[in-house]
């Protein structure tokens, strides 16, 4: 069934049904099955799939309410990760055209986090460093240690994004990336780590409006860059390219998630919620005490 019309249908269900939904349904709802063929334009960029309030203060209530149990299984997964290390750790793929919200899902979802157990990477044109070694080197180096829980902001799909787009190797070079990303991504997913990868889709005519209102505001001039016009003007091309990345490298181990992003309350609470939901399946525990705890009280009495 298309996701559109699974959408149409959770959002037609009363309210105490989606209230009493169990936890596991946003990843669900809005999961890449492995092996199904994406077009970007059946999806509706301003659908709010899941979501069991009205708007954006509900939006907002619902994440501040999940702010404490967050910031908890965010400290337990840091502490397992200390001693005895326990190699679990979780990676955030943020990808999506210019103005889809990747840096306001950073500030508002991971803002609400103890920065001490996140690990940000924003991945630019690589330097001529970075172009010696193969495309992996550098995200591979930026990998979450265990315990963390590692964004980034781009990745190692901008090499089968701008890279195919604006022809920057050969079509075979490309071409042989997806089974290369989906490869890599298993070892990674092998290493403990929970891999969360997510698709801001906005509509062209939000990003329009997005640019246009970093130039209305002098404090957004810095987010404007005049190379966005002109990938604006591959649109197609690019929504074509991020078809192919989410078709083929969505996987059991490292889903793809679509997010309707024109709604920018909707994105923050569906990307808090699908790493709640992440979280709570991982359960991290408190790490058991590598001292005997009876004999360190009795040293500490006595000092
Ligand atoms: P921003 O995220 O707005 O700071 O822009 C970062 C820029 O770096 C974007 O134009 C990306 O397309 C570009 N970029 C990121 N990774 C790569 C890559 N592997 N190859 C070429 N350009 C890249
Ligand atoms: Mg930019």
């Amino acid at each position: 069934m298309p996701l559109v019309a699974r959408w149409g249908r959770l959002c037609a269900m009363p309210a105490s049904d989606i209230a009493s939904h169990d936890s596991g349904r946003l990843r669900d709802l809005l999961k890449v099955q492995p092996g199904s063929t994406v077009d970007l334009t059946s999806y509706d960029t301003r659908a709010t799939p899941g979501f069991p309030g009205k708007g954006k203060k509900d939006a907002e209530q619902l994440r501040e309410a999940m702010a404490p149990e967050l910031s908890d299984l965010q400290e337990r997964l840091y502490a397992g990760g200390r001693y005895p290390q326990d190699p679990k750790r979780v990676l955030v793929v943020l990808q999506g055209m210019d103005t889809s919200g990747k840096g306001g899902t950073v500030t508002h979802v991971f803002g609400m986090m103890n920065a001490a157990g996140l690990q940000l990477t924003s991945f630019k044109a690589p330097t001529k460093e970075e172009r010696e070694h193969g495309y992996l080197w550098r995200i591979t180096n930026a990998l979450p240690r265990p315990g963390m829980i590692g964004i980034f902001d781009r990745s190692q799909y901008e090499d089968v994004l701008v890279v195919r787009v604006e022809n920057l190797v050969e079509p075979a070079v490309w071409g042989a990336r997806y089974d290369e990303i989906n490869a890599w991504e298993a070892d990674v997913a092998a290493s403990g780590t929970t891999i969360i990868k997510c698709f801001l889709h906005i509509s062209p005519e939000e990003q329009k409006e997005r640019l246009a209102a970093r130039l209305a505001d002098p404090k957004k001039y810095w987010k404007y860059n005049p190379g966005d016009v002109d990938v604006r003007a591959k649109w197609a091309q690019y929504q074509a390219a991020y078809e192919a990345a989410l078709s083929r490298c969505s996987t059991e181990l490292a889903p793809w998630f679509v997010i309707p992003a024109d709604r920018k309350w909707y994105r923050n609470w569906a990307v808090a919620t699908l790493l709640h939901e992440h979280l709570l399946a991982i359960d991290p525990q408190w790490p058991a005490a590598s001292f005997d705890v009876a004999t360190e009280k009795a040293r500490v009495a006595a000092s």
